[in-house]
């Protein structure tokens, strides 16, 4: 089969250039994604080193040799840096020029710049580089990624894979050959266009779709997170309240409910502001996590009320828990001692079943009966006796 190169290279600058284009639109529309404007700049970096490429036989070797391939190792170094942000590191200038500044050293070398096998060699050498390190960075960042990485790592394994083969396989073509096709069988070369249009073509969609996931993941958390304290929101802990339930019921296993309702909050406000109550919901937010296990499921499910699920747990464990919340809240450091209190009711599955509905209801029963006792205090709800130290 004959193909005629420059053909191919023409086609190549076009669907770089479009796909390069496609990527920085993409980028401007969603700015938070650099990685998509590194990616953009990759391809356009490389549809000018194609296009220069091009321009062999001019008398003007210098530019297809020099700078051509200048562009093209940059644009490797670009591809590599995308990945690189995409995966949340920052950009490493030095390892980003160090292949085109090698380049441009190397051609310095008359042994060098007069041997197309060497150029061939050491240039795929250098693509191949670019390829490994963007492969690791998806292999470092392999349990934060939380997004379908698996497509882009094995598209850049096989990019690399073809590299490496082409860094030893290919001699290189000579330029009437080139010029004409007309080379024995189909080129490593005219190989190589293909390649680099399916690996770009390919790089851009799973690429998109990556940051679409993770986009998707953001918004999810967005949504299942309480924007002033960070924890999760009433709609996040009913989510995954029922799951833990379902899941205690399936294995046979108890659970217990505490919910917490901040004292006096509205005195607390008018006192000393808004934003000092702001800074009491963050500070119990934060106690609470301190002091609850990965399996514990908790959130702001109101204005200043709270609630922990605790799977495993029995009635006076549970109250152990909601004790230690309830002093350490009592003994915060941010106003005087007394200002800051909070009461808590407990219920457990044994009481009430794993009906998480059922369950806060019983536990708001128990938080009443708290509040009628006169607050700052630990309330069960079957013996109606208050657990607390104070009582
Ligand atoms: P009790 O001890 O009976 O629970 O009295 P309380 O004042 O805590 O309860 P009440 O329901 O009367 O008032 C709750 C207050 O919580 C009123 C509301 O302004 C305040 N609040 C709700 N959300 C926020 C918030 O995000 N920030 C601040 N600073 N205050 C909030
Ligand atoms: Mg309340
Ligand atoms: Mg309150």
């Amino acid at each position: 089969m004959v193909l005629h190169i420059p053909t191919l290279q023409l086609v190549c600058v076009f669907v770089f250039c479009l796909m390069g284009l496609l990527s920085i639109h993409a980028w401007l529309r969603e700015t938070r994604e650099r990685s998509l404007a590194y990616l953009g700049s990759m391809m356009l970096l490389a549809a000018a080193g194609m296009l220069l490429t091009g321009l062999r036989g001019l008398g003007i070797d210098v530019v297809p040799l020099v700078l051509a391939n200048v562009l093209l190792l940059l644009s490797a170094g670009m591809n590599w840096t995308a990945m690189r942000v995409f995966a949340g590191r920052l950009p490493h200038l030095p390892g980003l020029f160090a292949g085109a500044a090698l380049w441009l050293l190397l051609c310095l070398v008359p042994a060098f710049y007069g041997s197309m096998s060497t150029r061939v060699s050491v240039y795929s050498a250098l693509v191949t580089a670019y390829g490994v390190l963007t492969a690791l960075e998806f292999w470092r960042s392999r349990r934060q990624l939380e997004v379908a990485y698996v497509p882009a790592l094995l598209l850049t394994l096989l990019h690399t894979a073809f590299y490496a083969v082409r860094a030893f396989a290919d001699k290189g073509l000579a330029f009437d050959n080139a010029l004409s096709g007309s080379g024995q069988g189909v080129s490593f070369f005219s190989l190589m266009l293909f390649e680099a249009m399916l690996y770009v073509i390919g790089i851009a969609y799973v690429t998109l779709a990556m940051v679409k996931e993770r986009a998707e993941l953001r918004f999810k958390a967005a949504a299942f997170s309480d924007a002033l304290t960070g924890v999760g929101n009433r709609r996040a802990f009913m989510t995954r309240g029922e799951r833990s339930l379902l899941d205690s019921q399936r294995r046979g296993a108890g659970a217990a409910l505490l919910l917490c309702d901040l004292d006096h909050f509205k005195r607390l406000n008018d006192t000393y502001g808004h934003q000092t109550g702001d800074q009491a919901l963050i500070a119990f937010g934060q106690l609470a996590l301190a002091n609850l296990r990965p399996q514990d499921v908790f959130g702001r499910i109101g204005g200043e009320e709270f609630a922990c699920l605790l799977p495993e747990t029995d009635e006076r464990q549970a109250v152990q828990v909601a004790e230690r919340l309830r002093r350490g809240f009592s003994e915060l450091a941010m106003l005087e001692p007394g200002l800051l209190s909070v009461s808590i009711g407990v219920v457990t599955t044994q009481d009430v079943g794993h009906d998480l509905s059922r369950l806060l209801s019983e536990a708001d029963q128990a938080l009443y009966t708290a509040k009628g006792k006169g607050r700052n205090r630990v309330q069960t709800r079957l013996r109606e006796r208050c657990a607390s130290s104070l009582c």
